[in-house]
C-alpha cells in the first residue's frame, strides 16, 4: 500500500511507519538469538576444548560483525534525492497538466524541460520519463517507489527486509549484506554440523541441544534463500542492470529497450558498483562510481542523448577503450 505524502503525517502514517520496521526486527531478533544460541550454547557450554573455541569464537565474531555492519549500512543509508534542476518549473507543471487531452502537447512541454537535462532513457513510447506525484523528469534508471514516496536514483527495488530502497547509494551495502549473511549461514552450518550430528546420536544432552539443533536448521534455511539471491545479484552486477530493468530493460531515444544499454563489460560493471580500490571492495563504505545521475552508456546510445556535460566526453573516451572488453553479442559498436 502507499503511503501518503511526507505532507500528510496523520497517526496512520505514524503506524505504518511503524509497522513497517517489523520485518527488521524480526530478523535482528533471530540474529540476536543466533548470537545467542552459537556463541553461549554451543562455543561456551558444549565445545569442549579451548582451542576449539577460540577458533570458533574468533572468525564468528568477524564474519557476525561485518553481517551487521552492512545490514546497518544497507538500512540507514539516505536514499539520496533527484536534484532540484531535474524538478519541472510551476508554469510548465500547471501548462502540462491543462493539455491532459493531448499527449502531443505533454510530450513537447516535457521534451522543453528535459532538453538541457543529462537524460538518455524514454518511456516504451519515446517520450521523455516525467514522474507526475514528484514533478520531476526522471533521471537514468531513476522510478518512482509507491513506498517510499519518492523518486529513487537507480531503483533496483523496495526491501521490506531493510525498510528502505535498494538503489544507487546503498546498492553495494545491500550485494555485501547478502554476500556476508551467506558466510554467516554457511559458517554456523558448517561448525555446528558435528554436534548437529552429535544430537541424533544421543550424545549431547540438556535443554542447550535443541538450540544448537534449530541453530542448525535455520541456518540451512536462511543459507539456501540467501544463496539464490546473493547469485543473482551477483549476476547483475556484473550484467550492470537493477532487477527493475531485468524486468523491463531500460529505452534509449532512437534506440528503444536495450538490456544491455549500461552494459560496459564485466570488470567496468564490478567497479561501478564497487569502486576502483580494490581494499575497500569488501568493506560496507561509500565506494560506487558516479552521481547515481548520468551513467556511462553503451557507445551506441550516445548520439541520441541529451548529453550536454563536461564528463559526457569521459564517458565517451571511457567506452571507446572500452569497446574491445565488450562480450561477443557487442561487436557492432560504431563510436561517434
Ligand atoms: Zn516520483
Ligand atoms: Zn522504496
Amino acid at each position: 500500500m502507499a503511503l501518503p505524502g511526507t505532507d500528510n503525517k496523520g497517526p496512520c502514517y505514524w503506524c505504518l511507519k511503524a509497522v513497517k520496521w517489523i520485518p527488521v526486527l524480526f530478523i535482528v531478533t533471530i540474529v540476536a538469538w543466533s548470537y545467542y544460541a552459537y556463541v553461549v550454547q554451543l562455543c561456551l557450554i558444549t565445545v569442549e576444548s579451548t582451542v576449539g573455541q577460540i577458533f570458533y569464537l574468533i572468525f564468528f565474531h568477524f564474519f557476525f560483525f561485518m553481517f551487521c555492519w552492512s545490514y546497518a549500512q544497507t538500512i540507514f543509508t539516505d536514499i539520496g534525492r533527484v536534484p532540484n534542476n531535474f524538478r519541472i518549473s510551476d508554469v510548465d507543471y500547471e501548462a502540462y497538466v491543462h493539455h491532459g487531452d493531448s499527449l502531443e502537447v505533454q510530450n513537447r512541454i516535457l521534451e522543453n524541460s528535459a532538453k538541457n537535462l543529462p537524460v538518455t532513457n524514454v518511456t516504451i513510447g519515446g517520450s521523455v520519463r516525467f514522474c507526475e506525484k514528484c514533478k520531476v523528469v526522471k533521471p537514468d534508471r531513476t522510478h518512482h517507489c509507491s513506498v517510499c514516496g519518492e523518486c529513487v536514483l537507480k531503483m533496483d527495488h523496495h526491501c521490506p527486509w531493510i525498510n528502505n530502497c535498494v538503489c544507487f547509494t546503498n546498492y553495494k551495502f545491500f550485494v555485501l549484506f547478502l554476500g556476508y549473511a551467506l558466510i554467516y549461514c554457511v559458517y554456523i552450518c558448517l561448525t555446528s554440523l558435528p554436534y548437529f550430528i552429535a544430537f541424533w546420536k544421543g550424545d549431547l544432552q540438556g535443554m542447550g541441544r535443541f538450540h544448537i539443533l534449530f541453530l542448525f536448521f535455520v541456518a540451512i534455511m536462511f543459507g539456501v534463500s540467501l544463496m539464490s539471491l546473493f547469485g543473482y545479484h551477483c549476476y547483475l552486477v556484473l550484467e550492470n542492470r537493477t532487477t527493475l530493468e531485468a524486468f523491463r530493460p531500460p529505452s534509449f531515444r532512437g534506440v528503444g529497450a536495450d538490456k544491455y544499454g549500461f552494459h560496459l563489460g564485466r570488470f567496468k560493471n564490478f567497479k561501478e558498483v564497487f569502486g576502483d580500490d580494490p581494499k575497500q571492495w569488501f568493506l560496507p563504505v561509500s565506494t560506487s562510481l558516479g552521481d547515481g545521475i548520468q551513467y556511462p552508456i553503451h557507445s551506441r546510445h550516445l548520439q541520441s542523448s541529451y548529453h550536454t556535460m563536461d564528463n559526457t566526453q569521459n564517458s565517451r573516451r571511457d567506452l571507446e577503450s572500452e569497446t574491445s572488453k565488450l562480450n561477443p553479442g557487442h561487436t557492432e559498436i560504431s563510436i561517434l
